[in-house]
């Protein structure tokens, strides 16, 4: 007979777990039959020891069928999907999902919420008033057949064994674990009936993955376990040393990311949603090329169809459209203060995770799960790593609603920013592409 203290033991001594084994921790999990304690001392036994290619496929199978398993063959020809595992300022969603869809490929994503310095989706279109994004499967595809986008949160069923161990894994310094990582965003891409998956693996310091080795290796791993669960998968790999875009915080978020449904926006996250988009587009057999694909992707941006897709999003789930329509009505801060440059210099340092934690105690995020989101509040920085910046001119600008808030983010972000008197190269957007096929 299995037995969950048997299954630890061989994983803390370097074994490697048979499908019988895994399927039944996650089982036990899943039930509860495992307690708390046992799954903990597991989670850190993998941390420790890591997971082979085959380990890591059946603890992501298993925790994939641990709940409801999405089928979409009834609702799109060809289901794809994206996921980022996490960054600053990253709204690439908002944008490339509506700009995918107004060109035809349907897409409808489950999304989550802000973790430690990194933001999250979900909380961000909660700043439109009224957007609900809490939809029952049978509302998720129905909007995915009339309208060909979907945005909402992870149904309440979904990978539910991800979901527990993930909870734990916060509290118990196991989350940085790259089969631990593989695992949990395959497993939800795969019940939620994705059949092709742009994984965009984030790296730098506003990442979970700090360095280019880890990266790849979290890379290659959802790749590998795409390709063994018959899904198709694309990875890059992209910057997260410095925040995407400017705007770091829920509302400000959707405020940029208006801009660049509009045409404009700042330069790489236009450029980052466009090359995201483009693999989407390929991967669904929309586009035969890259090339092609972001030929079409950029008509739609500048002609207006990805911002008609934004706003029949947002109508279709219940959000003010009005507000999105003029965002100066979006959740706006009391306290706006502009901070200029203490010196002339190239900034050789705008560090993510500083001004991610520095947003979250503004109250962007949450410090415990049960905390409430300030929509209003966050961080507009003005500048990227490799800029000349005068002495005087606008570095960034803090967006808080009480004032010891204000003065704490003003020198947590200023200390952020490291000058250098010498230029400095600019950081790349992407790295690597990795392809399951
Ligand atoms: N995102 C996830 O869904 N899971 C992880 O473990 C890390 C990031």
């Amino acid at each position: 007979m299995l037995r969950a203290v048997d299954i630890i033991t061989k994983k803390r001594d370097g074994g490697e777990l048979s499908k019988e084994e895994i399927d039944f921790f996650v089982a036990g999990l899943t039930s509860g039959a495992i307690p708390d304690y046992q799954a903990a001392a597991w989670a850190m036994a993998v941390f420790f020891q890591g997971m082979t290619a085959r380990e890591t496929t059946h603890l992501t199978l298993a925790m994939a069928a641990s709940g409801d398993m999405l089928d979409l063959s009834d609702t799109v020809a060809l289901a794809v999907d994206k996921h980022s595992t996490g960054g600053v300022g990253d709204k690439v969603t908002l944008v490339v999902e509506p700009l995918v869809a107004s060109c035809g490929v349907p897409v409808g994503k489950m999304s989550g919420r802000g973790l430690s310095f990194s933001g999250g989706t979900i909380d961000k279109l909660e700043s439109i008033p009224g957007f609900r994004t809490a939809l029952t499967t049978a509302e998720f595809k129905q909007q995915l057949r009339t309208i060909g986008v979907v945005l909402t949160g992870q149904s309440g069923n979904l990978a539910p064994a991800d979901g527990k161990l993930y909870a734990l894994r916060d509290v118990t310094g196991t989350v940085n674990s790259t089969p631990l990582i593989a695992s949990s965003v395959m497993s939800k891409k795969i019940a939620g009936g994705a059949q092709a998956i742009v994984l965009d693996v984030k790296v730098g310091t506003g990442a979970f993955m700090p360095n280019l080795k880890e990266a790849a290796k979290l890379a290659e791993a959802m790749v590998a376990i795409a390709r063994h669960a018959g899904r198709r998968a694309v990875a890059v790999i992209s910057d997260m040393n410095q925040p995407l875009g400017h705007a770091v915080g829920n509302a400000l978020e959707v405020r940029e990311a208006i801009d660049t449904l509009h045409g404009g926006g700042p330069a790489d996250l236009r450029e980052h949603c466009l090359v995201i988009a483009a693999h989407l587009l390929v991967l669904a057999k929309h586009a035969r090329t890259a090339r092609a694909a972001r030929a079409e992707l950029v008509a739609a941006l500048d002609g207006g169809r990805a911002w008609a897709k934004f706003l029949q999003l947002v109508g279709a789930q219940g959000g003010d459209v009005a507000v999105v329509e003029q965002p100066e009505r979006l959740p706006t801060a009391t306290l706006i203060e502009v901070v200029p440059a203490p010196r002339t210099g190239y900034l050789r340092r705008v560090d993510a995770r500083e001004i991610g934690l520095s947003a979250v105690d503004l109250g962007a995020g949450r410090a415990t799960k049960a905390d409430a989101i300030d929509h209003a509040v966050g961080l507009v920085i003005h500048h990227k790593v490799g800029d000349r910046v005068k002495k005087g001119e606008p570095l960034f600008t803090v967006h808080a609603n009480a004032a010891d808030k204000r003065a704490a983010a003003r020198a947590r972000v200023l200390a952020a920013h490291v000058f250098s008197a010498r230029p400095v190269k600019p950081l790349p957007l992407f790295y690597q592409t990795l392809k399951s096929h």
